[in-house]
């Protein structure tokens, strides 16, 4: 029994951002559990103060004659705030870190609100009126005709979806206000409208999945909506979600960042009116914070936004939707790197209620249980709209360009439907996956890419003209003749950057207006948004960028798709680089043709056989499944087994090399029945000066991994010389 605590107190005051310690009466000690909620005396006040207990141990950290005894440890399980604490507990088990960095994921501190009055932007002319307005703005007018677009979709638009999301000028509005267009109106009181905008009439197999869906209120089951972009899943969320709300139930949707337009939001809001809240992470966190307490204080019932809305403390959550749930944005970059979809799970499982995820391309993991039986499929297998196809599919073999003595990183074909496309005046679209690190070899000529005969990751090239293994280790010393077929194009992939395709697609097409999207052009939300912006309103004709620009946005003049690159990302040394290649082609042929026109994709690649290219160009998730999980079967990759990545860092490398080699010693006593790779260097072995490596441990149960993180971060502060960890799972 251990004789002191670590107590968070007052979760929500942000000067208190630290622990105290605190001695555990005998009396207490029962209910003395890390995660467990109690009440201490602090300071000089009178009044205990509610904390959480966060770590447990039998040393004082101070004289012990100054540490003062805990007050009250009432039982626990009660408020909302002692159920996130329990998520927290969950997923600093499951992912490591501290439970004080869980802590703070799931509970934020408390920021200074200002009261804002809630105000709505009104249309107060006649649709027709309106349209007539719309056809005679000039072409340059593209914020007013944002604002019209909008205000024909609905009537009434809260203010800051229209200053925020769409964009409008304080100006503009009082300019539309002062031209009879619309009324910028207090709300005086919250109206409700449940369900309202819900006019879209249901297809049979939308109708089971809402039902099937529906039918699980107030239970836990996992469902998993598959069905491909345009296939009407968002409306099977939207008549779910009524459902949810008329059994008096509250409702959380995830929407990757990326994803969350507003059109979307729109969506949502049409339906449900106030009810409605959205936060994105560019919010200012006092607002981020008011919209939060809106939530605990049941003024509203959808919470809409990015990872973090997960942890809204709705007292009646009924239901978590996950859109695009495979979205590599759902884990966390920082310490507890959490993953969003896996935790809306496991709290859905807390408060015993059903929660879908849904996708076009499932995560392997995802669609895995699904056949193990422990999710339930829920499938739509076409287009919801009349008359709206898939794109015709392209796949241009590079080698074969080589041949043809084209150097352009546009192929003839590729290039002749661009030309053709700026000629009929629609959109361009080309894509560069930079997911492809610099360094892989590969042969120009017959597409073979140099791999480790351990790990089936390809090797990167270093300087000193070796080629290594960033799983294992292992070496090879790079020759420039291929292995494979003889030729003397057996070279290492250099990052071209959409920055030199800019020049070079400027170059081959002089009149074409270019735009690009990168994360050079783009250091906010706002900026991408605006370049999107400019692009929907057909101020460029083709547009160039990194994935981002195939994630969820729809652009019905678009009807051209080229993938200029896409072994880039086949070549990362990850075992998930299939995965990632497939959906990312995948989301990519969804892309073209979503209006009245046609679409075209092109997929241009020196591996045009390779599986994940060629199911990705058919659409056709199950055969891409199908032969990706008999890999990782084959190989012990997650889903099959679980992984845990054990990345150490240190200033000094050769400390760094020896303590991993220690720690590898310490998790094989701890888990030796599970599979320990490495130590070797990570991927980017040395950043600002820290030197990384890994340990990648398997097993098929993750109580063993636990128990092996469990170990290493004992280890780390027994033995690790000032090693800095941090733990991937999965
Ligand atoms: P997803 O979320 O799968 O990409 P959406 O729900 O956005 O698909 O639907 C794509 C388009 O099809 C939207 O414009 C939507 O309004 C329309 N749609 C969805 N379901 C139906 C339906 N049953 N009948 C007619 N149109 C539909
Ligand atoms: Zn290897
Ligand atoms: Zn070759």
């Amino acid at each position: 029994m251990a004789a002191y605590a670590d107590i968070i107190i007052d979760l929500q005051t942000p000067t208190l951002d630290r622990t105290f310690q605190y001695s555990i009466p005998p009396e207490l000690q029962e209910r003395a559990e890390v995660g467990a909620p109690v009440t201490v005396p602090f300071g000089n006040g009178k009044k205990p103060r509610k904390g959480y207990i966060v770590d447990l141990s039998d040393t004082a950290k101070i004289d012990p004659a100054k540490i003062r005894p805990i007050a009250d440890i009432p039982n626990r399980g009660l408020t909302i705030e002692d159920s996130l604490v329990e998520l927290a507990y969950r997923i600093r088990r499951r992912y490591g870190g501290s439970l004080y960095d869980a802590l703070r994921t799931v509970i934020p501190s408390r920021q200074k609100t200002v009261a804002v009055p809630k105000r709505k932007v009104r249309r107060v002319i006649g649709i027709a009126e309106l349209a007539k307005r719309r056809m005679e703005l000039p072409a340059r007018e593209t914020a007013k005709a944002r604002l019209y677009d909008a205000l024909a979709v609905t009537e009434e638009i809260p203010y800051e979806l229209v200053t925020g999301k769409l964009k409008i000028t304080r100006q503009a509005l009082a300019k539309a206000e002062e031209d009879g267009i619309l009324t910028v109106a207090e709300v005086r009181r919250e109206e409700e409208n449940p369900g309202e905008g819900l006019t879209v009439t249901l297809n049979d197999e939308q109708i089971r999945a809402a039902e099937t869906v529906a039918a699980s209120i107030g239970m836990h089951r996992v469902f998993v909506l598959h069905g491909i972009t345009g296939s009407g899943k968002t409306e099977v969320y939207l008549k779910t979600i009524a459902s949810v709300l008329e059994a008096g139930g509250q409702v959380i949707v995830l929407i990757p960042e990326i994803a969350l337009t507003y059109q979307t939001v729109l969506r949502f809001y049409r339906c449900f009116g106030d009810r409605v809240a959205f936060v994105h992470s560019k919010m200012p966190a006092g607002e981020r914070y008011r919209i939060r307490e809106k939530a605990k204080n049941g003024e509203i019932s959808i919470m809409i936004g990015p990872r973090s809305a997960l942890f809204t403390p709705f007292e009646r959550l009924g239901l978590i939707i996950v859109d695009e749930e495979h979205e590599t944005s759902y884990r966390s970059e920082l310490t507890p790197r959490y993953h969003a979809a896996d935790v809306a799970v496991e709290r859905a499982k807390l408060c015993g209620i059903p929660v879908i995820l849904g996708s076009a391309t499932p995560s392997l993991q995802t669609f895995y249980r699904c056949e193990q039986g422990e999710y339930t499929l829920l499938t739509l297998s076409h287009r919801a709209k009349e008359g709206a196809v898939l794109p015709t599919t392209h796949i241009i073999d590079l080698r074969e360009e080589l041949k043809a003595r084209n150097y352009s990183v546009i192929s003839r074909s590729l290039h002749a439907a661009i030309e053709d496309r700026l000629e009929r005046r629609e959109q361009v679209m080309l894509f560069l996956n930079r997911r492809g690190y610099a360094g892989f070899v590969s042969c120009r000529s017959c597409g073979y890419i140099a791999k480790c005969p351990h790990c089936d990751v390809s090797l990167t090239y270093h300087s000193d003209g070796t080629m290594r293994c960033h799983y294992c280790g292992h070496r090879a010393v790079y020759e420039r003749k291929c292995p494979e077929c003889g030729s003397s194009y057996f070279l290492p992939f250099g990052r071209s950057g959409t920055q030199k395709i800019e020049e070079l697609v400027q170059k081959e097409f002089p009149k074409a207006r270019v735009l690009r999207m990168d994360a050079d052009t783009t250091k906010a939300t706002e900026d991408y948004e605006t370049i999107l912006t400019e692009f929907a309103e057909g101020r460029g004709d083709i547009l160039i960028g990194t994935q981002m620009i195939v994630k969820g946005h729809d652009f019905p003049k678009v009807t051209l798709v080229g993938a200029l690159a896409a072994d880039l990302s086949l070549g990362v040394p990850d075992y998930t680089c299939a995965e990632r290649t497939f959906d990312l082609l995948a989301q990519a042929a969804g892309r073209a043709g979503r209006g009245e026109l046609p679409g075209e994709v092109f997929i241009q690649t020196y591996r045009p056989d390779h599986y994940a290219v060629t199911a990705a160009a058919e659409s056709d998730y199950r055969s891409f499944y199908e032969t990706e999980i008999r890999y990782r079967r084959t190989c012990g990759y997650p889903p099959i087994r679980h992984m845990l990545t054990v990345t150490g860092s240190h200033r000094k490398e050769g400390v760094l090399e020896s303590a991993m080699e220690r720690l590898a010693a310490a998790i094989a006593a701890a888990a030796p029945e599970a599979v320990a790779i490495g130590p070797a260097p990570a991927p980017l072995k040395k950043k600002n000066d820290m030197y990384y490596r890994v340990i990648h441990v398997r097993h098929a149960d993750i109580e063993v991994l636990i128990r092996a993180k469990d170990a290493a971060d004992a280890w780390m502060h027994a033995d690790g010389d000032g090693t800095g960890l941090t733990f991937d799972m999965d």
